[in-house]
């Protein structure tokens, strides 16, 4: 199917004259800077925090752009993956009256961001149990106005990945734009759909520096795309919506590449054991299988079982109220220690 980003793309964001920053307007690192009405005699902690940061990040893109493989141009860096999320929203979503398709049980996020952009939200729910697309009825769904469906894979809170022949369908027979979800793509053991985008120029990618980086606290999601659509990211964001802060810092994270590669063959390690381990328990029903770093287990009695947890200071998901996961809670993967601590007090209960 013909995708034609002219096509879906509101007429608002279309005709839309950016805001230019004054570090959009000159460029240079030298000079005496009267341009910005920053507070020239400096900042009270002793950097250069009185300055606003790059607007486009581009050192961080670039160390990125290193590690993914990929251009800067086809790189988004946002305050968090939920402000691509919410900006793929007031890009291509005229409000009352286009819409998105998810797939639930899946990231809670998609529904409030459609929800406050006043998107309507058509849902074709996963398959039971085996947490598989159901694409038969998300390619009825589609329709006209329908201007994004979402994936999560590894999906959150199940763990399971999605099959790709089921995600390419959908890519080959939608207008819009498929956002695939991979924040916890490094857990899984398929890789990212990143080199997919060369194929596909309505694929959209998220990934996050809040799970296997460790950086949840900097806040800083990422959006992989063609470029004329990170070029509609751009030109929607605020203007320095990446603090200094998080830029500096993330920037330095980075380096520490080996440190985090070693820690996703542990938590994956653990989860294994993990996983092993609650399923010997008299009141686990099922843990199902998972890419991410957190497993959705079915028990019994889900809620004496969270607040048993909670009286014993250990806080897991409560996940039961959920369509198609009902009985489940989701117990991310802490350290070995942690996670022994959950089996030695999971067994004494009851
Ligand atoms: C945790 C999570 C994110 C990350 O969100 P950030 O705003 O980048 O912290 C994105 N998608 C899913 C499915 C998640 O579970």
């Amino acid at each position: 199917m013909e995708f034609n980003l002219d096509n879906i793309l509101r007429e608002n964001i279309k005709t839309l004259k950016p805001y230019s920053s004054a570090r959009d307007e000159f460029k240079g690192k030298e000079g005496i800077f009267l341009d910005a009405n920053e507070n020239s005699f400096g900042s009270p902690l002793n950097e250069n925090y009185n300055r606003y940061p790059d607007p486009m990040q581009l050192d961080l893109k670039d160390k990125l752009s290193k590690i993914k493989g990929l251009p800067i141009q086809n790189i988004f860096l946002g305050n968090g993956s939920d402000e691509a999320i919410d900006i793929l929203f007031r890009a291509f979503c005229e409000p009352g009256k286009d819409y998105a398709i998810i797939c639930p049980p899946t990231y809670g996020m998609y529904e409030v961001s459609a929800g406050i952009n006043d998107v309507a939200i058509l849902k074709v729910p996963l398959l039971p149990e085996t947490f598989q697309l159901d694409t038969a009825n998300i390619l009825k769904a589609i329709n006209n106005n329908t201007k994004l469906i979402f994936f999560c894979c590894p999906n959150n809170p199940t763990g399971n990945g999605v099959k790709w022949n089921d995600i390419k369908t959908i890519l080959e027979n939608f207008s819009g734009i498929v956002v695939i979800d991979e924040a916890y793509i490094n857990f899984a053991k398929y890789r990212s759909l990143i080199p997919e985008l060369l194929n596909y120029p309505n694929l959209v990618i998220l990934q996050t520096l809040s799970k296997a980086w460790g950086l949840a606290g900097l806040r800083i999601g990422m959006a992989f795309a063609s470029e004329p659509i990170i070029d509609i990211f751009n030109k929607i964001k605020p203007p320095y919506n990446i603090n200094a802060v998080s830029q500096k810092l993330a920037l330095k994270a980075l380096d520490n590449i080996e440190q985090i590669n070693a820690w996703i063959k542990e938590i994956v390690s653990e989860r294994e054991i993990l996983s092993a381990e609650l399923q010997n328990l008299s009141f686990v029903q099922k843990v199902y299988p998972s890419d991410a770093n957190f497993i959705l287990v079915k028990t019994n009695d889900p809620q004496t079982i969270y607040n048993y947890l909670v009286a014993k200071k250990i806080i897991v998901r409560d996940r039961s109220k959920v369509e198609l996961c009902e009985g489940c809670l989701r117990i991310t993967i802490g350290t070995k220690e942690e996670n022994k601590n959950l089996v030695y007090i999971l067994k004494s209960y009851k």
